[in-house]
C-alpha cells in the first residue's frame, strides 16, 4: 500500500467528491431523525495545503486568514452531522488512522476503525450504535485504485452488501476517469445491483483521451436522496469553470432510474 492521499488532497477529483458528498449530507441533515456514515476510506482526515489554496470548502478549518489545512471526507461529514448524528471512519494505513483517531480523539460521535473498509460493511452494517439503530444514512466508498481492475469487483461486492444490510441507505462511490469507455463493465455492474436508483455525477477537467492520467473523476450515487440531482445540478457547470481546461466537461445521467 504506497497510496497517501496527501499527494491528491484538494485536486479536482476530491473536490468534485466533497461537494457531492456535502450535497448528500445536507438531504440528509433536512430530517430530525438520526444518520449514520460510514466512510471506509477515510484517509488522515485532513491535509496540510503547503501555501496552495483550495477555495472556500476549506475555509471553515482555517481560522486565521489563510488557507492552511484541506478537510478530508471524515472531517467533513463530523463537521456536518449533529449531536444524534454517528460517523465510522475506517483507514487500513496505520500512520493514516493513528493521525484520523487523533483528530476525532474528543469526538464521541465519531468511532475510528484501524481495519479494511470492505470488512467494515459486513461488520458494522446494519449500524447500531449504543442500543440505537439508525435507519437513514449514508457509505462512502472512496478507495484509492491502486490495483486498478481489482478495486472494482471489490466495490461492487461491497455495495450489494450494502443493499442488503442496509437497503435505506445510499452509497457514494467515486471513481476515477482516464479514459471513460473503460468505465461501461463497471457501469453496467452497477446498473445491474438491487437498487432503485443510480445517478452518476462527473466532471472531466480535460478530455478523455490518455489512459497514463487522470482527466476526471465521478461519484456514483446509489440509491441517492430525493432531488440529489437537483442540488448538485448547478455545482458541476461551476466546477468545470474553475477547475476545467480545453475540453473539460461534465456529466449528471441516471444509469437506473425506478419510478414510482
Ligand atoms: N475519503 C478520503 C477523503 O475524501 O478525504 C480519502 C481517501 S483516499 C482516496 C483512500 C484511503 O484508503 C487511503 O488513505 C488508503 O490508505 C486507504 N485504504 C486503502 N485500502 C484500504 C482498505 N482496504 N480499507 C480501508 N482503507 C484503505
Amino acid at each position: 500500500m504506497n497510496y497517501r492521499h496527501a499527494f491528491h488532497a484538494g485536486n479536482h477529483a476530491d473536490v468534485l467528491k466533497h461537494v457531492v458528498l456535502l450535497a448528500h449530507l445536507d438531504a440528509l441533515l433536512r430530517k430530525d431523525g438520526p444518520f449514520f456514515v460510514l466512510d471506509t476510506h477515510a484517509g488522515r482526515g485532513r491535509y496540510l495545503l503547503q501555501g496552495e489554496a483550495a477555495g472556500r470548502a476549506v475555509a471553515a478549518i482555517n481560522p486565521v486568514d489563510a488557507l492552511l489545512a484541506y478537510p478530508g471526507s471524515p472531517l467533513l461529514a463530523a463537521q456536518a452531522m449533529r449531536e444524534q448524528d454517528r460517523l465510522a471512519a475506517c483507514e487500513l494505513q496505520p500512520e493514516e488512522a493513528a493521525e484520523l483517531k487523533a483528530l476525532f480523539a474528543h469526538d464521541r460521535r465519531v468511532a475510528v476503525h484501524a481495519r479494511d473498509g470492505y470488512d467494515a460493511v459486513r461488520a458494522l452494517l446494519p449500524p447500531r450504535v449504543d442500543g440505537v439503530r439508525y435507519a437513514r444514512g449514508l457509505v462512502l466508498v472512496d478507495p484509492p485504485y491502486e490495483a486498478q481492475e481489482a478495486e472494482y469487483p471489490k466495490v461492487v461486492a461491497a455495495v450489494r452488501e450494502v443493499l442488503q444490510r442496509w437497503p435505506q441507505a445510499g452509497v457514494a462511490i467515486w471513481y476515477p476517469v482516464k479514459q471513460r469507455r473503460s468505465l461501461q463493465p463497471f457501469f453496467r455492474k452497477l446498473a445491474g445491483l438491487p437498487a432503485r436508483s443510480v445517478l452518476l455525477a462527473e466532471l472531466l477537467v480535460r478530455p478523455d483521451d490518455s489512459p497514463l492520467r487522470l482527466n476526471g473523476s465521478g461519484m456514483a450515487l446509489i440509491n441517492p436522496p430525493w432531488k440529489l440531482d437537483e442540488a448538485i445540478a448547478p455545482a458541476l457547470p461551476f466546477l468545470q469553470r474553475h477547475l476545467g481546461e480545453a475540453g473539460a466537461s461534465t456529466r449528471l445521467e441516471w444509469l437506473r432510474r425506478d419510478e414510482g
